[in-house]
């Protein structure tokens, strides 16, 4: 089974629809297999999103991840990379399709909802930055 990480961002749980988005990861036949509500220093969300540190919305976007708590998740399912990515709908929500998480939860190309890997590296990278212990995660 293939793992992917996913980001409940800080809109989608002020909001209050984490719960609505953890059904439908379980709906699309997610195994969750690690879980946790914390609030990231801006300084972590400036090392989880170091890929886009020379972007003009890297600033703007570390200041939003820092900004109230979010839920991070491992998830596992066959294709979980792809799966979670088409589930959630492109970046900007106005162009996202019906039915995709983005598209009902986001409001904003920054403010878009939720975050899911792009390749099985980053996967394996952004799980890594979130669950450093591997061995515990295994034994949830
Ligand atoms: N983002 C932004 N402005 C942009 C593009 C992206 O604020 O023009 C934010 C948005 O929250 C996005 C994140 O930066 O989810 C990471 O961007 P990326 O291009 O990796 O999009 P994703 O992989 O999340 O779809
Ligand atoms: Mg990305």
């Amino acid at each position: 089974m293939e793992k992917t990480l996913a980001i409940i961002k800080p809109d989608a749980v002020k909001k209050k629809a984490a719960g609505k988005i953890i059904q439908r990861i379980e709906d699309e036949g997610f195994t969750i297999t690690g879980l946790k509500m914390l609030s990231l220093t801006k300084e972590e969300a400036e090392g989880f999103y170091v890929v886009h540190k020379e972007r003009p919305f890297y600033s703007s976007l570390t200041d939003f991840m820092s900004s109230g708590k979010i839920v991070v998740m491992q998830l596992e399912r066959e294709d979980a990379i792809s799966h979670w990515r088409k589930t959630m709908g492109v970046t900007d929500p106005a162009l996202a399709e019906p039915g995709t998480i983005r598209r009902e939860f986001g409001f904003s190309i920054e403010t878009n909802a939720t975050h899911g890997s792009d390749a099985p590296e980053t996967a394996a990278w952004e799980l890594s930055y979130f669950y450093k212990d591997k061995d515990a995660i295994e034994k949830l």
